[in-house]
């Protein structure tokens, strides 16, 4: 394990408990269930779960689920399983902001109470006018001196369901004129009829904003630090002032840091959800997609992303990680414990004319070669193998170590073969090998001369027909989208490509979905969940190295 580093935050709460400001902290993870986790989620979960851990404080789950017309049960569901899997636990604190609503409600009748919201009849579109700009103060709404008595009976109204969409708003009554264009009489309560919350129901037609709703979730959960990414440093002062005007039983502290950005793909959860409805990939769990659920089923483990998660650290500077470093997480970790199998993924047939028809033999092979403890297989040796077509070439480029005409090379612990004649079918094309076995080189190297190529092969009688999925990277450039354009004209057209003819060693048969290997010479696959008894399927979940700049 990587050991915890001392980034800013962490040294923030460690003054703060010695201090003696908190005797333990509190922290939440806060999604809005619009859509699935996705890596840069993972790193905010790894923040906020990973120091209640290491704190021995706790660390709340918590769904912001304000804008009822884009979420649903299913991310709900989807949201909790991937927090699971990254091995983090909520206990019993899950919570959703909808359970505030009631309390919301009667924290802005305090606001009204002390004249400081206001029920204002200015359009969308009127209010941006409003509002002002960077350069320009902004100008005070012509019901923003409505009486407190008016404002009371008004809002009651709204919640009632008298108004229709965009006919009023509440909102704070802060500063028209102020620099941060956030406290200009944000807007707390808009309507929205006709939509069916998915914890709610019907129950409101009335919603409450993010910045007036988060500051209150955490002060009444108790939250100590709400840390949250860089886009909300110019709100904080409007957190600090909800929780300064309602008589809130806490007062949490708001420190951000920057988001996660990588390379190759995108993360806002509008483009992936464009990317799912379009079906420009598979659905969110796509083996391709930067959600949880996809590195998932692309073979990532839990533990890998937290080691990513720790590798880049938390800072304010933004910044891009290469997606070298999310791979070279998974790698590292599948190097170190996966079993290696042998599997041709391009089968070209070679037949061992020197070798009994009626004959196999069994050879033994190590599972790993670090780890002794996962033991040995014994692979049937026979007649008729199957070598991948990459291992062979009639004209052969300078310094290629593999099989050649004339050549020899060894069969991975197996015997040293040599290529005797080139089959062809009519139309030209290759389509087996012959080849002789010289017998007197198993387990030991041949008489001299030296043999250099060691490649991986399997016995065509016991082979186990499969099917692989190569997947590479799901953008063509590091910044999809970069200068405004379509982030789609981006997309790699060959991210995926399906291997259907692939011989396993019989050992894969009944492989179980889940199960991760390395194929020896072709990288780390894990098996789909589309694998059945008899046919599996795997996907690719990293090469054996870094490609990412050829
Ligand atoms: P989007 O902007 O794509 O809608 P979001 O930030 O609104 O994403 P949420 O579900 O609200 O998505 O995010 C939950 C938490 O995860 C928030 O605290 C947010 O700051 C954090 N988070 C989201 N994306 C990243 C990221 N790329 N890096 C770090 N933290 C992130
Ligand atoms: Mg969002
Ligand atoms: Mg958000």
């Amino acid at each position: 394990a990587e050991s915890p580093r001392t980034h800013f935050i962490r040294q923030i709460i460690d003054a703060d408990l010695a201090a003696g400001i908190h005797e333990r902290i509190i922290t939440r993870f806060p999604p809005e269930p619009n859509g699935y986790l996705h890596i840069g989620h993972a790193k905010s979960i790894v923040l906020n779960f990973g120091l209640a851990e290491a704190l021995g404080g706790r660390c709340n789950l918590r769904f912001d689920d304000t804008n009822p017309h884009k979420e649903n049960v299913e991310f709900v569901e989807a949201i909790q399983a991937d927090v699971r899997w990254l091995g983090f636990d909520w206990g019993e604190r899950c919570y959703f902001a909808s359970d505030y609503f009631e309390q919301l409600y009667g924290f802005a009748l305090e606001l009204i109470e002390q004249g400081l919201a206001y029920v204002c009849d200015l359009s969308a579109e009127q209010m941006r006018d409003y509002r002002g700009t960077l350069t320009e103060p902004g100008r005070d709404s012509p019901w923003r001196e409505r009486s407190i008595s008016e404002n009371r009976e008004l809002f009651a109204q709204m919640r009632a369901g008298a108004f229709p969409d965009g006919a009023r708003t509440l909102r704070a009554k802060i500063d028209m004129a102020s620099p941060n264009i956030n406290l200009r009489d944000p807007v707390l309560y808009r309507i929205k009829h006709g939509v069916v919350h998915h914890q709610t129901g019907t129950a409101w037609c009335l919603y409450p904003t993010y910045d007036y709703t988060h500051p209150i979730s955490d002060a009444l959960e108790g939250v100590t630090h709400s840390l949250c990414t860089l886009e909300f440093e110019d709100h904080r002062p409007l957190y600090d002032w909800v929780i300064a005007h309602v008589s809130v039983p806490s007062r949490p502290r708001q420190i951000e840091f920057s988001r996660l950005n990588l390379e190759y793909t995108v993360m806002s959860k509008r483009r992936l959800t464009e990317l799912v409805s379009e079906a420009q990939v598979n659905g969110w769990d796509d083996p391709r997609m930067p959600t949880l659920a996809g590195l998932r089923r692309r073979g990532y483990t839990s533990a890998a992303i937290r080691v990513f998660c720790e590798r880049i650290g938390i800072t304010k500077s933004d910044n891009r990680v290469e997606m070298a470093m999310l791979e070279n997480a998974i790698r590292e970790d599948l190097d170190a414990t996966a079993p290696r199998r042998l599997a041709v993924l391009r089968p070209l047939k070679v037949v061992l004319t020197n070798y009994p028809k009626e004959q196999t033999e069994y050879v033994e092979l190590a599972n790993h070669p670090k780890i002794a403890t996962l033991g040995t297989r014994m692979l049937p040796f026979a007649r008729e193998i199957y070598i991948d077509r990459a291992d062979f070439e009639e004209t052969p480029p300078k310094g290629f170590k593999r099989l050649i005409p004339g050549g020899e090379v060894r069969l991975r612990g197996a015997y040293v073969i040599r290529c005797d004649a080139v089959i062809r079918n009519d139309a030209g094309e290759i389509i087996e090998l012959h080849c002789s076995v010289d017998f007197d080189t198993l387990g030991k190297n041949p008489e001299g001369r030296k043999v250099k190529g060691v490649i991986h092969w399997v016995a065509v009688a016991h082979a186990v027909p499969a099917e692989v999925r190569l997947y590479d990277r799901l953008f063509n450039v590091p910044l999809p989208g970069a200068g405004g354009s379509d982030y789609r004209a981006d997309l790699n057209t060959q991210s995926l490509q399906v291997l259907t003819d692939v011989m396993l060693e019989p050992s894969l048969r009944a492989v179980q979905a889940g199960e991760r290997f390395q194929f020896e010479r072709e990288g780390y696959f894990v098996a789909d969940l589309d694998s059945t008894l008899e046919h599996p399927v795997f996907n690719l979940t990293v090469g054996l190295r870094d490609t990412w700049d050829k």
